[in-house]
């Protein structure tokens, strides 16, 4: 069972989620949109997208499905909705009515931590199936360290639900809090046994962004329940962690497949020549091309069969 653990989606409908202004006309924004063939202000933005990201799933011949992510909105300490600060809001209900059109897609939850309702809201999910939950807390605005996320923890960890949480550096989305990167502040959620997939193994998306990438690999050593993900791994400012999370047996053990998609895939041309890496340029669907560069690093059957047993997604599904 080969699983990519980490794909986006985006809505514009009022019923999906929401993207701002702002975010619609931020560069990698318009980048992307122009690249998958897609206008944001169109009516039928959220049904192209849809075809585009089943179409990238399904021609990509190792995947057997993919993890769509839910995003929540932003919310305030008190646990109110702070429409202000949400640039991007993809809902729950969106992604299960999703993976109920697509047999290869599974439902990525979304929950801010400090909703009122979140352990309800957490309780539903997991009764539609949901594969994991998916934190930005850069973005999103709350400290995974706080108090406030305990009661959450207890019912992951009784749930058997796993976290994916972004650790380290963001440029994508913008940024409400950039203190909350550090993947340390997950700790309270592993300590009380949480699964943890540290989206992006704590490394920088700038070099002007801390490098979180070895307290990545501090937790992962002590922790057997911790694990990390390679999304993302392909743009040039990240793919320093590849022989670090390679060359090392223990951690290369914890690591899982994700892509970021629609994030663009940059073969490491360093790393696994320039031949292959112009070859690899050629192909148009990214959520292959980020799974070829992969095959090409190296990583192994273990690698690629790992998501789906920390996901618990049965074989066949
Ligand atoms: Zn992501």
């Amino acid at each position: 069972m080969v699983i990519d653990c980490h794909v986006h989606v985006s809505a514009r409908l009022p019923s999906h989620g929401l993207m701002s202004d702002k975010l619609v006309k931020s560069l990698p924004f318009r980048f992307m949109g122009w690249r998958l063939g897609l206008k944001p202000n169109s009516p039928t933005f959220d049904t192209e997208l849809e075809a585009v990201m089943a179409k990238a799933i399904a021609n990509t011949e190792k995947l057997d499905a993919a993890v769509i992510l839910a995003f929540d909105a932003v919310h305030t300490h008190d646990g109110q909705l702070d429409s202000v600060n949400t640039h991007l809001y993809a809902k729950n209900d969106y992604v299960i009515e999703l993976c109920q059109r697509h047999k290869n897609m599974l439902f990525g939850a979304s929950i801010h931590p400090y909703r009122k309702d979140a352990v309800a809201e957490l309780e539903r999910c997991a009764k539609a199936g949901a594969a994991l939950v998916k934190w930005l807390p850069i973005v999103q605005g709350f400290n995974p360290a706080d108090p406030k996320c305990e009661p959450f923890y207890e019912a992951l960890a009784a749930l058997k639900i796993p976290l994916l949480s972004h650790t380290g550096g963001e440029q994508s989305l913008p940024n409400l809090d950039k203190s909350v990167a550090d993947p340390d502040l997950l700790l309270p959620a592993l300590k009380r046994g949480v699964t943890v997939i540290m989206a992006h193994c704590g490394t920088r998306s700038t070099s002007r962004e801390t490098d979180y990438l070895p307290n990545f690999v501090k937790l992962v050593k002590e922790y057997e329940h911790c694990y990390g993900d390679t999304a993302a791994l392909n743009l040039p400012t990240r793919s320093y962690a590849f022989p670090v999370i390679l060359n090392d047996p223990v951690v290369r053990a914890k690591i899982v497949h994700g892509s970021d998609w629609p994030i663009l895939p940059v073969p490491p041309a360093t790393q696994i020549g320039f031949v292959k890496s112009l070859k690899l340029w050629t192909d148009m669907n990214w959520i292959r091309r980020d799974v070829k560069i992969k095959e090409a690093l190296g990583f192994d059957d273990d690698y690629w069969q790992r998501a789906g047993k920390i996901l618990r997604i049965p074989s066949p599904m």
